[in-house]
């Protein structure tokens, strides 16, 4: 078993102040494959009065030293590539394939991304020609306060960890005490970059004590959170208390629209959308919207695509899904699963309980049910598990209003050949990403949702700007 008891803070790692700690579950053996410590108020001010002091140089530092650190980085990324995909299937059952690829694969594009983007972005400019000594200048927000989940892990840590570098913010990660491993391995890799002490700080922990102790300290300048919309809100009123600045990112119901003139791979597409990565993504389409006249053929085929799709244990090689995260998320999922046969939705495919041969680990029956209702717990709640949700819709109207409504926002997707349908269906869909026909959201396209789903954007120039104050400065000569 891996010991992890340390936390990374002002450039050491430190034995935290207390002894209290926890077992990290792989989820493909139901057994514990590390153990870290919960950091408390004590850990968590000494990252946070280390972040403070680093910011005095940091906060003024010159693009080009951010640039330099960042690239020393992202090369020490591409030669730990293996450790940090290993790290991700033993932490969250990730299949290796999956996890090298695109768990660890979305990292590296994030670091890369963002230097693009730093090293064209203008922290000082002219408010235009029109007003020359007009001065806008961008400055970094301060400290920060990172949260992140565990079901993209080095994805969601780098969305964070890398434009807060780059717009000169001192940091403090959290990264889920369920997932903690991958991000232990950034720590060392920002250590083996050489990053000025402080800059960058990790400390371990659970959300009731470790992340609000975070969100309330009053040194902390800005929270960035991934995660559930229960924890947003929470995160939110703590932060509401000294107008510390709150970037969130949270849960999804997407729908994805099937026209009866979408191309033939779309209704199995879909199917995959939903159900890799176990269904835990924020992103997936879990709620298909089809067209009348084909819906009996789509449920039909959703049918076979399901009753084939392969779950086996994360450490093989191959295109299969893993188990979910843990045993309380494994129980959730089964609830719902139940829920949707107690409320009179059609099961399709899967079902309750576990797949043959896959008796040990949170694995579950790729799932689909037909004649779903909007107003079903199972349409209405984030499943997070590889659940999917079809029903029929008749008209480009009622589509749009099923599609609508739920208190989240986040993706919703659109599959017809039509071009001008996909224009006035994208613009009346209330999420912050609409994807079209499977094309994909590019890797630095702004990333993040309307209503439920969260506040702010990441990736991309907006996700470094969300990192950044604006001051406008009158009579610059
Ligand atoms: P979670 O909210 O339980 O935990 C996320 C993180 O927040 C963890 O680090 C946890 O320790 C911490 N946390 C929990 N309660 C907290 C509190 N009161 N104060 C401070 N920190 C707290 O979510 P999860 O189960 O780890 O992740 C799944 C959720 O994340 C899903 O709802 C999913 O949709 C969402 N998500 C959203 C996006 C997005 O970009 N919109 C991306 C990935 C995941």
């Amino acid at each position: 078993m891996l010991e992890k008891k340390n936390f990374y803070i002002n450039g050491k790692w430190i034995a935290p102040k207390n002894q209290k700690q926890i077992e990290v579950i792989d989820p493909a053996t139901e057994k514990s494959c590390a153990v870290i410590s919960l950091g408390d108020k004590e850990d968590v001010h000494s990252a946070v009065i280390a972040a403070k002091n680093a910011f005095n140089s940091w906060g003024f530092s010159s693009k080009e030293e951010r640039i330099k650190l960042l690239e020393k980085l992202y090369e020490i990324y591409k030669k730990r590539w293996n450790d940090i995909s290993d790290a991700i299937t033993l932490e969250m059952g990730a299949p290796k394939d999956f996890s090298s690829k695109l768990q660890t694969g979305t990292g590296a594009s994030h670091i890369k991304s963002f230097i693009k983007y730093l090293k064209k972005f203008e922290f000082e400019k002219p408010l235009g020609e029109h007003a020359p000594n007009q001065r806008i200048l961008y400055e970094p927000k301060g400290v920060c306060a990172l949260i992140t989940p565990w079901n993209w892990p080095m994805n969601q840590v780098c969305l964070k960890v890398i434009p807060a570098i780059s717009a000169g913010c001192t940091m403090i990660l959290k990264p889920s005490e369920l997932a903690p491993l991958s991000s232990m391995i950034l720590a060392e890799m920002i250590d083996e970059a050489k990053f000025p002490p402080g800059v960058f700080n990790l400390v371990n922990g659970d959300g009731a004590i470790t992340g609000d102790a975070l969100t309330s300290h009053p040194d902390v300048n800005m929270i960035s959170f991934t995660g559930s919309t229960r924890a947003g809100a929470l995160i939110s009123k703590n932060a509401a208390k000294d107008f510390k600045r709150v970037s969130l990112e949270l849960g999804g119901k997407g729908a994805n629209i099937i026209f009866k003139d979408a191309d033939p791979e779309a209704i199995e597409r879909g199917a995959l959308r939903c159900f890799r990565n176990s269904g835990q993504s924020c992103n997936a389409p879990t709620r298909m919207l089809v067209e009348k006249s084909m819906y009996k053929e789509a449920v039909e085929r959703l049918k076979k695509y399901a009753n084939e799709f392969k779950v086996d244990d994360p450490n093989k090689e191959g295109d299969h899904i893993g188990p979910v995260i843990s045993e309380a998320q494994f129980n959730k999922i089964q609830n719902l699963i139940q829920k949707g046969i107690d409320e009179g939705a059609k099961l399709v495919a899967g079902g309750p309980g576990k797949p043959n041969g896959l008796e040990k680990g949170y694995y579950i029956k790729p799932t689909v049910f037909a004649d779903v209702k909007n107003e079903m717990e199972i349409a209405k709640t984030e499943i997070f598990g590889p659940v999917l949700s079809v029903m029929p819709f008749e008209s480009e109207e009622e589509a749009i209003s099923i599609a609508n409504d739920t208190p989240y926002g986040l993706t919703n997707y659109i599959q017809t050949q039509d071009p001008e349908k996909v224009k006035r269906v994208a613009r009346k869909l209330r999420s912050g990403m609409v994807d079209v026909n499977g094309a994909g959201i590019a890797v630095d396209a702004p990333f993040g949702g309307y209503k439920h789903s969260g506040i702010g954007r990441e990736a991309g120039q907006e996700g470094l700007t969300e990192f950044l104050e604006v001051k406008s400065v009158g009579g610059w000569n």
